[in-house]
């Protein structure tokens, strides 16, 4: 392993170590996150100042201790401090919900590109709640827990302009397969959109709209996948207390 490398990183979480110090912990344009030491980093002239602060886009300068086994940071240059991300309590808590899930999750290819362009979406779509949808829905893919939503998971047919009824687990029964059972159902046009858009880049994706209440249901299903994968409460929702 190379001792010192430059690389472009993503801050998801900070803690204080010390009077001086912070720990960051970066996910990096590998997809693999890191832990680093930021010496110095809460003095305000110091180098790493601002690239210590979660959401923050930048370039990391990193030194591998070999001794104490440890990376140590450098230089900081930031390319995006993505601040308005703060200006507004909705988008700052689906922003916040990005880094936990992240933080929860296995690594995947593609993810610090999705966090990337989520963070930068967040901050400039009119309809924040979409770039939530697609954030969720593509991390849920790249894990490989995303259901199919064009067939029943029990009987295997293939649904055309009929719902699929779920209970919170990853199942999407059809009409005869759930036979009554469960009431919560994606209808067809959420289930036309996850298809579509899941074949598109992000940007594109984000370009195709849904009703308010179909993109509620969405929303909402893909967080209790989310809760599920990632093994139970997720801080963010409990401090967002319904905002999102
Ligand atoms: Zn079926």
């Amino acid at each position: 392993m190379e001792r010192n490398i430059k690389i472009d990183a993503i801050t998801l979480k900070k803690i204080s170590l010390g009077e001086n110090n912070v720990g960051v912990t970066l996910l990096t344009s590998q997809d693999e996150q890191l832990f680093v030491m930021a010496f110095g980093a809460k003095k305000s002239k110091s180098r790493l100042y601002s690239g210590v602060n979660q959401f923050t886009y930048g370039v990391w300068d990193l030194y591998h201790d070999p001794v104490k086994d440890m990376w140590r940071g450098k230089e900081f240059s930031v390319i995006d401090s993505n601040s308005e991300i703060q200006l507004n309590l909705e988008r700052f808590y689906s922003a916040s919900l990005f880094l936990e899930i992240i933080l929860k999750s296995n690594g995947s290819q593609g993810v610090f590109s999705l966090l990337r362009d989520s963070l930068h979406f967040i901050q400039t779509e009119r309809d924040y709640n979409r770039v939530l949808i697609q954030f969720l829905l593509r991390i849920l893919h790249d894990q490989g827990t995303l259901p199919q939503f064009s067939l029943c998971s029990e009987c295997g047919k293939i649904v055309v302009n009929e719902p699929l009824f779920f209970s919170y687990g990853e199942e999407l029964l059809c009409k005869s397969c759930n036979n009554g059972r469960l009431n919560s159902f994606l209808n067809p046009g959420i289930l036309k959109y996850c298809e579509k858009t899941m074949g598109l880049d992000i940007q594109s994706g984000l370009k195709i709209g849904m009703d308010r209440d179909s993109s509620e249901t969405l929303k909402k299903y893909l967080i209790e996948l989310i809760k599920i994968y990632t093994g139970g409460k997720l801080l963010t929702l409990n401090s967002a207390n319904g905002l999102i």
